[in-house]
């Protein structure tokens, strides 16, 4: 049956943090995020989310809500739901990846509710209960701080930490010894600096790492995004793999990076490629050459997390942090999807992101 769209409404969130996320770009209490609805004249409603991330992005709350008055709500309004929508969705306006991703997190649920499946169904994933694994954030303060969070998230029972660093290499090398003080044998150390080193301190910081005998699975975006000669040469001089994270955010950045040789793996995050639309090329790009993927996110609320969640298990990732949920007090929204610690549950039941309750 043929679906025709006739509403799209954001709905504020203000979910607070249990403790203050902290990365060497920015800090934040509360998860500020837009729940997007779209309604359709069968009664069948889609729902999509994003959050502004001034710093990595460049979206705000203003450009938000203006992306969706302005253009898409004057694209979609009247029109029958059906994938060739999603390049449409893209093409609308440049940029503005955040407002996209909430735009066509919402058609993938409605597509996949319309063909009465779960979305990772919908997007060529086995209709069977999925379980994925995240790892738990470490924000960038003191050692004493930094050595906390890291015994907490190890009593809640996560076996992988993102540790954030970028604070000048000497302290971000005592970071790293205080937390080898209290972490397990097989505890895996993710280490992301946002941008906060040179191709020197990479290198110095990686190599001392190594010597420490820390278990560190990958490196994320040491230097600044624009620096992809830098990002080949930590990629070539380091001896853990590098993933590019702000250093791409759409597929021909992924194909660009690759072909330099300026990344060992490459972090998707739907906020930055406009959604899932454009993260499967993504991923597609990386598969054919042979790089990984991990699944990021945001400090984005349950909706857009579930999204990126099922886009994931569809593909076949392994690499997941998609640690809000376990960060807030209590995320909003009831369904198929339960969020337990450093597990993520996806229930083949239900049709869509699975959500009875979104708000
Ligand atoms: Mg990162």
């Amino acid at each position: 049956m043929d679906l025709k769209i006739t509403a799209i409404e954001l709905f504020e969130e203000n979910i607070p943090l249990k403790q203050p996320f902290i990365t060497s770009k920015r800090r934040i209490d509360v998860i500020k995020d837009y729940v997007l609805k779209i309604s359709t004249d069968e009664g069948l409603c889609g729902y999509g989310a994003c959050a502004p991330t001034p710093v990595i992005t460049g979206d705000t709350v203003g450009s938000i809500k203006c992306a969706v008055e302005d253009f898409f709500k004057p694209l979609l309004i009247g029109e029958t739901l059906s994938e060739e929508l999603l390049p449409r969705i893209q093409n609308v306006l440049f940029h503005n990846s955040t407002p996209k991703a909430a735009v066509d997190i919402a058609v993938y649920d409605l597509l996949a509710k319309q063909a009465g499946v779960p979305l990772f169904v919908y997007l060529g994933g086995k209709a069977e209960d999925k379980c994925i694994k995240t790892d738990a954030t470490v924000s960038l303060s003191t050692v004493e701080a930094m050595v906390k969070e890291t015994t907490d998230h190890l009593g809640a029972g996560f076996s992988v930490l993102k540790v954030k660093l970028g604070g000048g290499r000497d302290l971000d090398i005592e970071r790293l010894k205080a937390i080898q003080a209290v972490i397990n044998d097989d505890t895996v150390l993710r280490l992301d600096a946002n941008q906060g080193w040179s191709v020197e301190d990479t290198v110095y910081i990686s190599k001392a790492a190594e010597q420490m005998g820390l278990n560190v699975e990958l490196i994320e975006q040491p230097v600044h995004y624009t620096d992809l000669e830098g990002m080949a040469e930590v990629t070539k001089q380091s001896p853990f793999r590098i993933l590019a994270d702000e250093s791409v955010f759409a597929p021909s950045d992924a194909a660009r990076l690759i072909r330099m040789g300026a990344c060992d793996m490459v972090n998707i995050k739907l906020m930055k490629c406009g959604g899932i639309y454009e993260g499967l090329k993504i991923q597609s790009i990386a598969a054919e050459n042979g790089i990984e993927c991990m699944l990021g996110c945001m400090m984005e609320s349950g909706v857009s997390v579930t999204a990126a969640a099922h886009f994931g298990s569809a593909v076949g990732i392994k690499c997941y942090d998609l640690d809000p949920p376990y960060l807030v007090h209590k995320m909003p929204g009831e369904g198929t999807t339960r969020f337990d610690g450093e597990n993520i549950y996806l229930g083949k039941e239900g049709t869509g992101l699975g959500y009875t309750k979104v708000l």
